[in-house]
């Protein structure tokens, strides 16, 4: 029951949180592998949350850092962030039998990547070089540049033909200043194709709009999950207390205590388990139940 006077305690979790189209397709792919009985690999983690790598592991699905880890006859599933060209030849080389859960909007980029090379154009891909997503971009437009903020361009030569393609995640405004700067300095063409995914821009767009009105926010999914770190940086900017958390046992009862509105927001690999675990842990504490540790 709420004190005298303070809102009645509510939780409400930010429309299209968790596991989108792509991550979903990916894990469904995985699982029917694993029923066929298959050794099955990934060269990386399947998706950016630690819980479910384990749960999967626990199920005989291997995470490969090299090819070289995985036995001839095995099965390499690639994860929706794709991969090179270069490195799924490699794997079929070593005799693994490939499933493809590239995500198709992930697809989009490498193909146009691809086609805009080879008609000409200097591609510049707005994102994070590190990420495994543009890595593997990189392996379809191998003279591509990767850029992750507009003021990274004034030290590169452009040429006369400029074409812009971003990471899937990557920042829609951060997008928008870049095109701007092209647009600006290339002499002949810049040719502009907006392949940020629909699905990241409503989930951050939700999640601001629902930080704006309650009292806290719990961000779930993993800390090596590059979309789940920009919602929280959506929520923190918005000025309201900001909890990122990867599991249930981590909401303590002070992080609630004294604000009554509660709002969740939950990553692209953030399965559905994690999430009702997490909402299930503030609604005890916001019943005076789950004290201590759950
Ligand atoms: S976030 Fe978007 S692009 Fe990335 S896997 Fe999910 S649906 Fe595909």
């Amino acid at each position: 029951m709420s004190a005298a006077g303070e809102p009645k305690p509510t939780i409400e979790v930010a429309e299209g949180s968790g596991v989108c189209f792509g991550v979903k397709r990916a894990l469904r792919l995985a699982e029917k592998a694993l029923e066929a009985g298959e050794a099955v690999y990934c060269l990386g983690p399947l998706i950016h949350n630690p819980q479910e790598v384990d749960r999967l592991a626990g199920r005989g699905f291997r995470v490969i850092e090299s090819l070289e880890e995985a036995a001839s006859g095995g099965t390499l599933l690639v994860r929706s962030h794709g991969l090179a060209p270069a490195v799924v030849a490699e794997a079929k080389a070593l005799g693994l039998h490939i499933i493809d859960a590239t995500c198709p909007l992930v697809r989009r980029v490498q193909t146009l990547a691809t086609d805009l090379e080879g008609d000409g154009y200097q591609v510049i891909v707005a994102g994070d070089a590190a990420h495994p997503e543009v890595r593997a971009i990189q392996g379809h437009a191998p003279k591509a540049v990767v850029v992750s903020a507009p003021e990274a361009l004034e030290g590169l030569a452009l040429a006369g033909r400029v074409a812009l393609v971003a990471q899937t995640t990557f920042s829609p405004e951060v997008f928008r200043r870049m095109a701007a700067e092209l647009v600006m300095r290339v002499a002949d063409e810049v040719r502009v194709v907006k392949t940020i995914c629909a699905a990241t821009v409503e989930r951050q767009r939700a999640t601001a709009s629902l930080a704006d009105r309650v009292d806290v926010m719990f961000v779930i999914g993993g800390r090596n999950s590059a979309n789940t770190n920009r919602l929280a940086e959506l929520c923190a900017a918005c000025d309201v207390p900001t909890y990122h958390v990867e599991v249930a046992d981590e909401v303590r009862p002070e992080m609630v205590a004294g604000r009554p509105r509660v709002g969740v927001a939950a990553g692209a690999s953030t399965p559905q388990w994690i999430i009702d675990a997490v909402r299930e842990r503030i609604r005890a504490l916001q019943s005076g139940r789950g004290q201590g540790n759950l």
